[in-house]
């Protein structure tokens, strides 16, 4: 008996195996969840498709979520296809390249506006898009991170969009706590994926995570599926608006110290 029989997820961004959003489509798949999914474009095609055969979904739609039209689009076929959703996860972020190098003011309007649409306003869209199809007691989920509170050096103008994405995550859930939808966001540690690989420094910042966390582990896009499925399932029924951090401890350390500096 999985924590969601019965339950009908829609996953959004997943660009291949290393995607945060695979980790959360298994985890969710193996808790007995009906699975749709959607993918940016068409250049994504040929690597989502093996990975939605490896669980046997035959619901994959594309979705550029910049276009309200292919939103609704998708919405439409999702009523078609499930009838109501349980589950909306929201697994998208980009900024260009050179917005996430060298100094934050250097963030051009341009720049802005795209990292804070893509990142942002989508998870948005997507949440009055799919109202009329969500069932009582659904949760929408987003992915977070760490630089929305804190300077992460190079994350620049994806800590702005985080920033808002979380406080956006609280509105949403205000609008939908009546009708008993929960919207929550994951922060998650530092993962090797597309979307980390255009950050500047990262490959530092993934190697200093491990040694500076409680746990002194990085982790991994399974964790952040299990986490996922505990949002999504009843078990969190009364939890809303929250960022729940899977990181290994590391947003609870105020003064990093080198781990063999602390020891007795
Ligand atoms: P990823 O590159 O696998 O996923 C990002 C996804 O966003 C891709 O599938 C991409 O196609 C999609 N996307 C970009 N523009 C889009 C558009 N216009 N329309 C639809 N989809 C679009 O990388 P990931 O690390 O799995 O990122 C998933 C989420 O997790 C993002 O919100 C990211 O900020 C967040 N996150 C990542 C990390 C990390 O270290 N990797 C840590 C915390 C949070």
């Amino acid at each position: 008996m999985g924590l969601l029989n019965n339950k009908n997820a829609f996953i959004f961004g997943i660009a291949n195996e290393r995607s945060i959003a695979w980790g959360i489509t298994q985890a969710l798949h193996r808790e007995g969840a009906q699975i749709g999914l959607s993918y940016a474009g068409a250049a994504l095609e040929k690597r989502v498709m093996p990975l939605a055969d490896k669980i046997g979904c035959k619901f994959v739609e594309e979705c550029d979520v910049t276009r309200d039209e292919n939103i609704t689009q998708v919405v439409e076929k999702t009523k078609q296809a499930f009838g109501g959703i349980d589950i909306l996860v929201h697994s998208i972020a980009f900024a260009g390249r050179e917005e996430l190098t060298g100094p934050f003011y250097n963030t051009t309007r341009e720049g802005f506006k795209n990292a804070l649409d893509i990142s942002v306003y989508s998870f948005i869209a997507l949440a009055k898009c799919f109202q009329p199809i969500l069932n009582h007691g659904a949760s929408l989920i987003c992915m977070t991170y760490y630089g929305s509170v804190k300077v992460a050096p190079h994350y620049n103008v994806m800590g702005v969009a985080k920033a808002a994405l979380e406080a956006s995550t609280r509105y949403l859930a205000y609008d939908f706590g009546p009708s008993k939808i929960r919207v929550n966001a994951i922060s998650a540690g530092p993962i090797r994926t597309l979307a980390a690989a255009g950050v500047g420094g990262f490959r530092d910042m993934y190697k200093h995570f491990a040694d500076m966390s409680p746990m002194r582990e990085n982790i991994t896009i399974d964790d952040v599926g299990n986490a996922a499925v505990f949002l999504a399932s009843d078990l969190s029924t009364r939890i809303t608006g929250e960022t729940l951090y899977v990181d290994s401890g590391f947003n609870i350390v105020g003064v990093q110290i080198k781990p063999d500096e602390n020891a007795e």
